[in-house]
Protein backbone atom coordinates (compact mmCIF):
# COMPACT_ATOMS: atom_id res chain seq x y z
CA UNK A 1 0.00 0.00 0.00
CA UNK A 2 3.26 1.98 0.72
CA UNK A 3 4.29 1.38 -2.78
CA UNK A 4 1.04 2.29 -3.77
CA UNK A 5 0.14 5.48 -2.59
CA UNK A 6 3.68 7.12 -3.13
CA UNK A 7 3.77 6.53 -7.09
CA UNK A 8 0.55 8.15 -7.50
CA UNK A 9 1.81 11.04 -6.46
CA UNK A 10 3.12 11.92 -10.79
CA UNK A 11 1.09 11.56 -13.96
CA UNK A 12 3.84 8.42 -14.58
CA UNK A 13 2.70 6.61 -11.25
CA UNK A 14 -1.02 6.90 -12.24
CA UNK A 15 -0.53 5.32 -15.35
CA UNK A 16 2.07 2.94 -14.14
CA UNK A 17 -0.84 1.96 -11.25
CA UNK A 18 -3.42 1.85 -13.69
CA UNK A 19 -1.19 -0.54 -15.94
CA UNK A 20 -0.40 -3.17 -12.81
CA UNK A 21 -4.27 -2.94 -11.83
CA UNK A 22 -4.88 -3.67 -15.17
CA UNK A 23 -7.73 -0.72 -14.62
CA UNK A 24 -8.36 2.48 -16.73
CA UNK A 25 -6.45 5.27 -15.88
CA UNK A 26 -7.81 7.27 -12.85
CA UNK A 27 -8.59 10.39 -13.07
CA UNK A 28 -5.93 12.45 -12.19
CA UNK A 29 -5.36 13.67 -8.45
CA UNK A 30 -6.51 17.21 -7.88
CA UNK A 31 -3.91 19.61 -6.20
CA UNK A 32 -4.73 20.64 -2.49
CA UNK A 33 -6.26 24.09 -3.23
CA UNK A 34 -8.00 22.76 -6.17
CA UNK A 35 -10.19 19.71 -3.54
CA UNK A 36 -10.37 22.64 -0.89
CA UNK A 37 -12.28 24.22 -3.59
CA UNK A 38 -14.11 21.89 -5.01
CA UNK A 39 -14.72 21.00 -1.34
CA UNK A 40 -16.29 23.97 0.01
CA UNK A 41 -18.14 25.45 -3.01
CA UNK A 42 -20.34 27.91 -1.23
CA UNK A 43 -17.14 29.78 0.93
CA UNK A 44 -14.89 30.43 -1.78
CA UNK A 45 -15.43 33.54 -4.50
CA UNK A 46 -15.28 32.74 -8.15
CA UNK A 47 -11.17 32.77 -9.11
CA UNK A 48 -10.49 32.94 -12.81
CA UNK A 49 -7.44 30.82 -12.57
CA UNK A 50 -8.34 28.84 -10.01
CA UNK A 51 -6.34 25.46 -10.95
CA UNK A 52 -3.04 28.09 -10.83
CA UNK A 53 -3.50 30.03 -7.84
CA UNK A 54 -2.41 29.23 -4.48
CA UNK A 55 -4.32 32.14 -2.41
CA UNK A 56 -7.78 30.83 -1.89
CA UNK A 57 -10.11 33.75 -1.72
CA UNK A 58 -13.36 33.72 0.23
CA UNK A 59 -16.72 35.07 -0.97
CA UNK A 60 -15.97 37.72 2.24
CA UNK A 61 -12.87 38.51 0.59
CA UNK A 62 -10.50 36.68 3.40
CA UNK A 63 -7.14 35.43 1.99
CA UNK A 64 -5.94 32.35 2.55
CA UNK A 65 -2.20 31.18 1.14
CA UNK A 66 -2.41 27.57 0.95
CA UNK A 67 1.69 27.64 1.59
CA UNK A 68 2.56 29.37 4.86
CA UNK A 69 5.97 27.07 4.94
CA UNK A 70 5.46 25.48 7.56
CA UNK A 71 6.96 22.52 6.83
CA UNK A 72 9.67 22.64 9.29
CA UNK A 73 7.94 22.57 12.63
CA UNK A 74 7.80 18.95 14.14
CA UNK A 75 4.52 17.32 14.73
CA UNK A 76 3.02 18.82 18.41
CA UNK A 77 3.77 22.28 17.09
CA UNK A 78 1.87 22.16 13.79
CA UNK A 79 -1.23 21.11 15.42
CA UNK A 80 -1.78 24.89 16.37
CA UNK A 81 -0.15 26.24 13.60
CA UNK A 82 -1.15 24.17 10.66
CA UNK A 83 -1.63 25.62 7.00
CA UNK A 84 -3.62 24.74 4.47
CA UNK A 85 -0.80 23.00 3.05
CA UNK A 86 -0.19 20.89 6.53
CA UNK A 87 -3.99 19.86 6.23
CA UNK A 88 -4.16 18.47 3.01
CA UNK A 89 -0.45 16.92 3.42
CA UNK A 90 -1.49 13.57 5.01
CA UNK A 91 -3.52 11.23 2.35
CA UNK A 92 -6.29 9.98 4.18
CA UNK A 93 -7.06 6.27 2.81
CA UNK A 94 -10.84 5.79 2.81
CA UNK A 95 -12.13 1.83 2.88
CA UNK A 96 -11.07 -1.34 4.64
CA UNK A 97 -8.70 -3.26 4.61
CA UNK A 98 -6.87 -0.66 6.67
CA UNK A 99 -3.33 -0.93 8.79
CA UNK A 100 -2.46 0.68 11.59
CA UNK A 101 -1.29 3.85 11.29
CA UNK A 102 2.10 4.52 11.15
CA UNK A 103 3.56 7.36 14.05
CA UNK A 104 2.30 10.39 13.97
CA UNK A 105 0.69 9.20 10.65
CA UNK A 106 -2.76 11.33 11.49
CA UNK A 107 -4.51 12.64 8.32
CA UNK A 108 -7.02 15.38 8.64
CA UNK A 109 -5.81 16.03 12.44
CA UNK A 110 -3.97 19.19 11.48
CA UNK A 111 -6.20 21.69 10.66
CA UNK A 112 -5.87 25.42 9.56
CA UNK A 113 -8.02 26.58 12.41
CA UNK A 114 -8.46 30.24 11.09
CA UNK A 115 -9.72 28.49 7.75
CA UNK A 116 -12.32 26.62 10.02
CA UNK A 117 -13.34 29.94 11.73
CA UNK A 118 -13.84 31.55 8.73
CA UNK A 119 -15.55 28.66 7.19
CA UNK A 120 -17.77 27.47 10.07
CA UNK A 121 -18.27 30.88 12.63
CA UNK A 122 -15.85 32.57 14.89
CA UNK A 123 -18.49 32.42 18.47
CA UNK A 124 -20.50 29.88 19.44
CA UNK A 125 -22.92 32.33 18.54
CA UNK A 126 -22.33 32.58 14.91
CA UNK A 127 -21.28 28.61 14.39
CA UNK A 128 -25.07 28.24 16.12
CA UNK A 129 -26.72 30.52 13.39
CA UNK A 130 -25.73 26.98 10.94
CA UNK A 131 -26.85 24.50 12.90
CA UNK A 132 -30.11 22.29 12.14
CA UNK A 133 -31.37 19.76 13.89
CA UNK A 134 -30.42 16.68 11.53
CA UNK A 135 -32.75 13.39 11.65
CA UNK A 136 -30.86 10.71 12.54
CA UNK A 137 -32.66 7.69 11.59
CA UNK A 138 -30.86 4.83 13.59
CA UNK A 139 -32.85 6.36 16.75
CA UNK A 140 -35.43 8.25 15.26
CA UNK A 141 -33.63 11.56 17.13
CA UNK A 142 -31.70 14.03 16.19
CA UNK A 143 -28.29 15.64 15.75
CA UNK A 144 -27.09 19.07 15.90
CA UNK A 145 -24.95 19.70 13.33
CA UNK A 146 -23.87 22.72 10.49
CA UNK A 147 -25.98 22.97 7.40
CA UNK A 148 -23.18 24.76 5.73
CA UNK A 149 -21.30 22.77 2.48
CA UNK A 150 -23.80 20.14 2.29
CA UNK A 151 -22.63 18.95 5.94
CA UNK A 152 -26.16 18.27 7.35
CA UNK A 153 -27.31 16.30 4.41
CA UNK A 154 -24.55 14.30 4.13
CA UNK A 155 -24.96 13.10 7.70
CA UNK A 156 -28.86 12.37 7.44
CA UNK A 157 -27.68 10.17 4.36
CA UNK A 158 -25.33 8.70 6.37
CA UNK A 159 -28.12 8.05 9.23
CA UNK A 160 -30.62 6.65 6.39
CA UNK A 161 -28.12 3.96 5.40
CA UNK A 162 -27.06 2.85 8.54
CA UNK A 163 -30.56 2.44 9.72
CA UNK A 164 -31.15 -0.05 7.24
CA UNK A 165 -29.61 -2.79 8.76
CA UNK A 166 -29.40 -3.23 12.08
CA UNK A 167 -25.87 -4.45 13.01
CA UNK A 168 -24.24 -1.25 11.57
CA UNK A 169 -27.74 0.71 13.76
CA UNK A 170 -26.54 -0.67 16.95
CA UNK A 171 -23.47 0.92 16.94
CA UNK A 172 -24.67 4.65 16.05
CA UNK A 173 -27.43 4.65 17.95
CA UNK A 174 -26.04 6.55 20.98
CA UNK A 175 -24.63 9.45 19.88
CA UNK A 176 -22.08 11.11 22.76
CA UNK A 177 -22.26 14.64 21.09
CA UNK A 178 -22.40 16.75 17.69
CA UNK A 179 -21.81 20.20 18.23
CA UNK A 180 -20.12 21.85 21.39
CA UNK A 181 -17.96 24.73 22.01
CA UNK A 182 -14.80 23.33 23.42
CA UNK A 183 -11.01 23.01 23.13
CA UNK A 184 -9.28 19.90 22.48
CA UNK A 185 -7.98 18.51 25.79
CA UNK A 186 -4.48 20.08 26.15
CA UNK A 187 -4.67 22.17 23.11
CA UNK A 188 -5.41 25.27 22.53
CA UNK A 189 -7.29 24.85 19.49
CA UNK A 190 -10.74 24.52 18.83
CA UNK A 191 -12.14 20.87 18.45
CA UNK A 192 -14.26 20.53 14.81
CA UNK A 193 -17.02 19.88 17.50
CA UNK A 194 -17.35 23.42 17.72
CA UNK A 195 -18.23 23.98 14.29
CA UNK A 196 -21.07 21.30 14.64
CA UNK A 197 -19.08 19.30 11.49
CA UNK A 198 -18.49 16.31 14.00
CA UNK A 199 -20.10 14.09 15.94
CA UNK A 200 -19.15 11.24 18.40
CA UNK A 201 -20.85 7.81 19.32
CA UNK A 202 -20.52 5.19 21.88
CA UNK A 203 -19.68 2.49 20.44
CA UNK A 204 -20.28 -1.34 21.59
CA UNK A 205 -17.14 -3.92 22.46
CA UNK A 206 -14.93 -2.17 23.72
CA UNK A 207 -14.11 -0.12 20.05
CA UNK A 208 -14.38 2.68 21.81
CA UNK A 209 -10.67 3.62 22.23
CA UNK A 210 -9.01 7.15 23.00
CA UNK A 211 -5.32 8.03 22.85
CA UNK A 212 -5.44 9.98 25.87
CA UNK A 213 -7.68 7.37 27.64
CA UNK A 214 -4.74 4.96 26.74
CA UNK A 215 -1.80 6.93 28.76
CA UNK A 216 -0.04 8.09 25.34
CA UNK A 217 1.09 11.64 25.07
CA UNK A 218 1.43 13.97 21.84
CA UNK A 219 5.02 13.43 20.89
CA UNK A 220 5.22 9.47 22.05
CA UNK A 221 4.79 6.51 19.75
CA UNK A 222 1.35 5.09 21.07
CA UNK A 223 0.26 1.41 21.05
CA UNK A 224 -2.44 1.22 18.11
CA UNK A 225 -5.35 -0.87 19.25
CA UNK A 226 -5.51 -2.91 15.89
CA UNK A 227 -8.65 -4.78 16.94
CA UNK A 228 -10.67 -1.70 16.10
CA UNK A 229 -9.51 -1.97 12.27
CA UNK A 230 -11.02 -6.14 12.18
CA UNK A 231 -14.59 -5.54 13.17
CA UNK A 232 -16.84 -6.15 10.07
CA UNK A 233 -19.83 -3.53 11.76
CA UNK A 234 -17.50 -1.16 12.05
CA UNK A 235 -15.93 -1.00 8.79
CA UNK A 236 -19.38 -0.60 7.47
CA UNK A 237 -19.92 2.09 9.37
CA UNK A 238 -16.81 3.75 8.92
CA UNK A 239 -17.36 3.18 4.95
CA UNK A 240 -20.76 4.76 4.77
CA UNK A 241 -19.32 7.96 6.80
CA UNK A 242 -16.53 8.19 4.14
CA UNK A 243 -18.52 7.75 1.55
CA UNK A 244 -20.35 11.11 2.43
CA UNK A 245 -17.24 12.92 2.94
CA UNK A 246 -16.44 12.51 6.75
CA UNK A 247 -13.00 11.16 8.18
CA UNK A 248 -12.80 8.71 11.13
CA UNK A 249 -10.80 9.19 13.77
CA UNK A 250 -9.82 5.60 14.22
CA UNK A 251 -7.45 5.99 11.20
CA UNK A 252 -5.26 8.65 13.24
CA UNK A 253 -1.68 7.11 14.99
CA UNK A 254 -3.82 9.73 17.88
CA UNK A 255 -6.77 7.76 17.54
CA UNK A 256 -10.45 8.91 18.38
CA UNK A 257 -12.72 5.56 17.48
CA UNK A 258 -15.51 7.61 18.00
CA UNK A 259 -15.19 10.45 16.32
CA UNK A 260 -16.28 11.51 12.26
CA UNK A 261 -16.12 14.75 10.96
CA UNK A 262 -17.09 16.27 8.04
CA UNK A 263 -13.81 16.69 5.65
CA UNK A 264 -15.33 16.44 1.97
CA UNK A 265 -11.68 18.03 1.10
CA UNK A 266 -10.07 14.25 2.04
CA UNK A 267 -12.14 11.99 0.91
CA UNK A 268 -13.65 13.06 -2.16
CA UNK A 269 -12.84 10.84 -5.38
CA UNK A 270 -10.16 12.95 -6.55
CA UNK A 271 -8.66 14.66 -3.17
CA UNK A 272 -8.05 10.90 -1.52
CA UNK A 273 -4.35 10.59 -2.23
ZN1 LIG B 1 -15.26 13.72 18.60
Amino acid sequence: MFIFLSIRTSAVGLAFTALVLGAAAPALALSGPECLRQAYPEFWAPQVNAAADQTLVSVTGQRFEFDEHKDHLPHAPLLNQADLKTQMAQPYAAGFPATPPLRNQDPGRMRAQPFFLALYGATPTEVQRHLVAVPWAPNGRSLAFTRLNGAAQALERVGLTLAQEESTAAYVRQPAGSFYWRGIAGAPHLSVHAFGAAVDFTLPHGLGRYWQWSGCTEEGACPYPAAVLKDPALQRVVTVFEQEGFIWGGKWAHFDTVHFEYRPELVGPACSR
